[in-house]
């Protein structure tokens, strides 16, 4: 009797999670291609995710990471003129004041940005004359780079502000001559064959592992302030000359696919 007593609700129980299997399997996915836990859908590629950086060295890229600078030559980056002209030494690449912006000879859209920088030390300057370059996303939008350690500046042109549109949710800088990480999820603005905007870019920033930028929406070109208007699909990742000597390493990318 005893026995009974407790078998009724343990078999009750089963009944319920394999009704409630039951009709999750019935009910369609999002997107309407696949039932809910359909097995015939296809498993996520299996990558190596590598490994964190440390100040001492940099980690190892994703397996399904382009790497666009390991640290020992400049081979993936070109300036406005030709060759790219910044220094690399020790495993960086460092800003040579006066010699141009760099940007990617391959171009991206929507993608997952991996980039790694050190400003100067000891510092130099102050407000936006300490420590500044700037990761441009398609040459037009600017993650700023800045010494934003203990440096006032306007809030919308501090370390990881959309330049000119947003600031950092918090200011998660580390001293200058440490290195530190930005995580950038971008997707660029979407328009119709004849030109009508279909919906803003998107950009999520992650400095030093910390969320700054929660998929704010793009406004347009940073440098000319006005409304974003069409481009070509996929554009050239810049990094910014601002005559100050700013480091980069370990500079990844992962193309994503776009959002509707
Ligand atoms: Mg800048």
């Amino acid at each position: 009797m005893i026995a009974h007593k407790l078998i009724q609700p343990v078999l009750l129980t089963l009944l319920l999670v394999c009704a409630v299997t039951a009709q999750a399997q019935e009910k369609t996915a999002p997107g309407g291609k696949w039932k809910v836990h359909d097995m015939d859908r296809p498993a996520p590629k299996q990558i190596d995710p590598g490994t964190t950086s440390t100040q001492d060295a940099p980690g190892r890229p994703p397996s399904d990471a382009i790497v666009l600078f390991d640290g020992k030559d400049l081979s993936q980056w070109e300036s406005k003129d030709g060759p790219a002209k910044w220094k690399v030494a020790n495993g960086y690449m460092e800003t040579v004041p006066k010699t141009g912006y760099i940007h990617t000879k391959q171009s991206f859209a929507d993608c997952q940005l991996h980039v790694e920088l050190a400003t100067p030390a000891p510092a130099v300057g102050e407000s936006q004359d300490r420590g500044n370059s700037g990761v441009f996303l398609m040459g037009l939008y600017e993650i700023q780079v800045l010494d934003s350690y203990n440096n006032r500046t306007y809030a919308d042109g501090q370390a990881a502000a959309l330049y000119g549109q947003y600031p950092p949710l918090v200011n998660a800088s580390r001293p200058p001559g440490q290195w530190q990480t930005y995580t950038i999820i971008f997707h660029p603005s979407r328009w119709d064959k004849d030109g009508k905007l279909i919906r803003l870019g998107r950009v999520s920033v992650f400095h030093n592992g910390i969320l700054v930028q929660d998929n704010v929406e793009i406004q347009g070109p940073t440098v000319t302030g006005e409304p974003d208007k069409p481009h070509a699909d996929r554009l050239p990742i810049s990094l910014q000359d601002h005559n100050h000597p700013v480091r980069y390493r370990n500079i990844w990318i992962r193309e994503i696919p776009p959002q509707d």
